[in-house]
């Protein structure tokens, strides 16, 4: 059995990945933050299409209860090898900096920038031990090219790109690839008060994407046909930047 897990597997593009990574044939970790019902309603899903996997929560910006809810799986599970990390959890806070609050920029930053660094943290060593491990990070096109309304989302998601490239280039040598899918806009809760007719025209497919759009990338970076893929920023955008 092969052994993933997804933070914010709850809902949106989290949960799709999990579904999809199910379907590879992985037993899935769904992570989620406080939706328990739709978490369940991941794993449900993932039981019903025929695979395994069970719930973890956690709070990926808190870090001591990362290291002791998934510290205690793993001391618990010293067989089982998670061997593909999917930091999907993420949070948007969106104002303008001049009226940014400082409680918008520290929740943006200790979920989506610290949560990587707990998260991953918990599993780098096994996955250098037993040279084996895939890590993909979730990013975005605005920290590719940086978004008005979003310097403190945009600051993290740019931080998690340079530690892709970083991290991928301390940990081929054993075999560990890293890589970040940079997603555009997709239908999601995090986009759902977005006027998609306003703004299609600015995406040359003329559409959002959809979550299993961006899950079949992660399927493919946590497959081994990807096996000569680290560093790598892969943009599932329809076209608007690259
Ligand atoms: P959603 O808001 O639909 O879902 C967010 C998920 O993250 C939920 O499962 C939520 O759990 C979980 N989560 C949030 N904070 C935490 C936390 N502190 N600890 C653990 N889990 C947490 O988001 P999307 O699916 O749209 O986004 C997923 C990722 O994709 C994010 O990193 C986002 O930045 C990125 N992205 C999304 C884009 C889009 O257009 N949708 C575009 C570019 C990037 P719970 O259900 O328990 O709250």
């Amino acid at each position: 059995m092969k052994y993933a897990l997804v933070t914010g597997g709850s809902r949106g593009i989290g949960k799709a990945v999990c579904k999809k990574l199910a379907s590879d044939g992985f037993y899935v970790l769904v992570n989620y933050r406080s939706n328990e019902k739709e978490a369940q309603d991941t794993l449900n899903s993932i039981k019903e299409d025929g695979g395994d996997g069970e719930l973890i929560q956690f709070n990926v910006s808190d870090k001591e209860q990362v290291s002791s809810v998934l510290g205690k799986w793993i001391e618990e599970n010293p067989d089982k090898h998670i061997e593909v990390l999917v930091n999907n959890a993420g949070i948007t806070k969106d104002n303008l900096m001049v009226f940014m609050t400082d409680e918008e920029w520290e929740s943006v930053v200790m979920t989506n920038q610290f949560g990587f660094y707990n998260v991953t943290k918990q599993l780098l060593q096994n996955m250098i031990v037993k040279k084996n491990g895939r890590i993909i990070n979730i990013v975005s096109l605005s920290g590719q090219k940086g978004q008005p309304g979003q310097v403190n989302y945009a600051a993290t998601k740019g931080a998690i790109i340079a530690a892709t490239k970083s991290l991928a280039q301390e940990v081929g040598k054993k075999k560990v690839t890293v890589n970040a899918v940079a997603p555009g806009f997709i239908k999601t809760d995090m986009t759902e008060k977005m006027d998609e007719a306003q703004l299609k025209p600015l995406i040359p497919l003329n559409r959002f994407g959809k979550p299993e759009e961006v899950a079949e990338v992660v399927s493919f970076l946590a497959s081994g046909k990807a096996s000569y893929i680290t560093g790598e920023v892969i943009s599932v955008n329809g076209g608007m930047y690259s």
